[in-house]
């Protein structure tokens, strides 16, 4: 049982010590407070080197390694006219995501997609367009802003990938070739999985439907492309 005289003595004779104990506690928070500062500049640091290696490559070189790099073989180079509707000439500003599209007309073929592009009055277009037997046709030079991802077509790279349904769900050929193909992509400026997006992480648009009505499906062709990579 606690009595009353015992608690008051206890209070007198804590007094004389509590300002000194409120000065040596604002003395370990202000310590714990630069010590946190310090950890979290030190991990910022660590996450930005661990992710572009030693170097972090400005916007200009990673538009410049574009300007550049040689498209793999199995790319069938079928650049739009410089005077085509849907051709802008605009240099990327940056370059930090490849964007994943669906053509979103079931059944049509690359070919069918690039000379759309070509078209009077088109007004879209993308760097590359997938094909259902994996065929891969290129459509801008890589470092041309493509009209494809609203106000994302300043910094990204676009691929418009075909399917045979309303699904949206490429065929296993297309999935490969866009494995391969985003591998090759990321590559040129030691990306990782977070610079691979959807139309709808950029825009909400839902777009391409299959791989955002299925999540699984989205984490997995992005791990599959960074095991492309590393193989
Ligand atoms: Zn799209």
């Amino acid at each position: 049982m606690q009595g009353g005289t015992g608690y008051a003595v206890r209070r007198t004779s804590r007094g004389p010590g509590r300002p000194k104990r409120r000065k040596n506690r604002q003395a370990v928070i202000a310590a714990f407070a630069v010590l946190l500062t310090v950890a979290v500049v030190l991990t910022a640091v660590a996450v930005i080197k661990g992710r572009g290696g030693d170097t972090v490559l400005t916007p200009e070189e990673k538009v410049r390694i574009l300007s550049e790099a040689k498209v793999p073989d199995y790319v069938d180079v079928q650049i739009l006219p410089e005077d085509c509707d849907s051709r802008r000439c605009v240099k990327l500003e940056d370059f930090n995501s490849v964007v994943i599209h669906y053509v979103a007309n079931p059944g049509t073929t690359a070919q069918n997609n690039r000379d759309y592009y070509d078209n009077e009055g088109t007004e879209v277009n993308s760097h590359f367009v997938v094909g259902l037997e994996g065929e891969i046709i290129q459509c801008l030079p890589l470092d041309e802003k493509s009209s494809a991802t609203t106000e994302r077509n300043r910094d990204t790279i676009s691929i418009e990938v075909c399917h045979p349904d309303e699904t949206g769900e490429f065929t296993q050929a297309s999935y490969d070739a866009v494995v391969k193909l985003t591998a090759w992509l990321c590559s040129l400026c030691d990306f990782d999985e977070t610079n691979i997006i959807r139309h709808y992480d950029a825009t909400g648009k839902m777009c391409p439907l299959y791989y955002v009505e299925h999540e699984d499906k989205w984490l997995e062709l992005k791990s599959d492309v960074m095991e492309y990579m590393n193989s």
